[in-house]
This record gives C-alpha cells, structure tokens and sequence, in this order.
C-alpha cells in the first residue's frame, strides 16, 4: 500500500523512512544524510527527499541534466547555484537549472536540512573536471567557497 501519511516521529525523521548516507562514501561530500518521503509509487514522476548536512558539511559539486527544487527546512548554510553563492535559511526556495553547477554548505554551526525534488527518472550527477573547476574558480567567491 502507498504511504498517505508520514508522522515525524523525531525531529526531521519520518516513520517509516530509513535515514540513508547521501551517496556512496568517495570523498566528494561530508556529513550528509538522506531520507527519501516519496518516490515512483506515489504516481507524480517526482521524488521528494530530504537531505541533512551535518555543521561543518558539504554535498558534493556537481550538476547534471536533472533539475532540483530545494527549499531548507532546517539550520542554515550556504550554497554554489550556477554561478551565485547564495545564503540559505528556513523556507527559502532554490531552484538548480539544468546543468548548473551546485554545492550545498551548512554553517559551522548549526546543520542544513533541506526538501529537494527531483524527477524519478533522471541522469547521473556529472563531477566538475580539472577544467571546470579551473572556470569555476576564476570567480574568487566561487574559489573561496567550493569543496572538492
Ligand atoms: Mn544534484
């Protein structure tokens, strides 16, 4: 049967969702968790997670054909949005255009638990190459905010 309630039943935990790491452990993300709320059974051909950076973390940089709204839930933090580094808070909405590069960062101090939507049936995230990063870092705020 397809879930039509979800109680959160600790603080940014949902029955019945299994808290998950972000990706496979390979060096390009700290402290990141993720809870998937709704997938392919609920019939919207979107996916709505929930994703937490834990103070001091980062989600990996990255961009991919698929498109994301993010909308933060949680703490607060910073983000890489295409070519803007953006301050996130409670109830800010994001949108990550197709291809654009995006990095998430959490305060030092607090953590950033963010809603991010996606398309079930979507490409694999692309890593920036020596390249990119090289474009990328032409912009100072950009060089001074990206983890790799
Ligand atoms: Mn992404």
């Amino acid at each position: 049967m397809i879930p039509t309630y979800r109680k959160q039943v600790q603080p940014f935990v949902w029955d019945g969702v299994e808290v998950l790491a972000y990706k496979e452990q390979d060096g390009t993300h700290r402290a990141v968790t993720r809870q998937v709320l709704t997938g392919a059974e609920h019939g919207q051909g979107t996916s709505l997670r929930y994703f937490e950076v834990g103070p001091g973390g980062h989600t990996t940089l990255e961009r991919h054909e698929h498109t994301h709204v993010v909308i933060p839930i949680r703490g607060g933090g910073t983000a890489l949005v295409v070519d803007r580094i953006v301050p996130l808070a409670a109830h800010d909405v994001v949108f990550v255009p197709s291809w654009g590069w995006h990095q998430f960062r959490a305060a030092d101090d607090e953590p950033l638990g963010f809603l991010c939507a996606v398309t079930v049936e979507r490409d694999r995230p692309v890593l920036p190459t020596a390249q990119d990063l090289g474009v990328l870092r032409a912009d100072p705020h950009i060089a001074a905010f990206i983890r790799v």
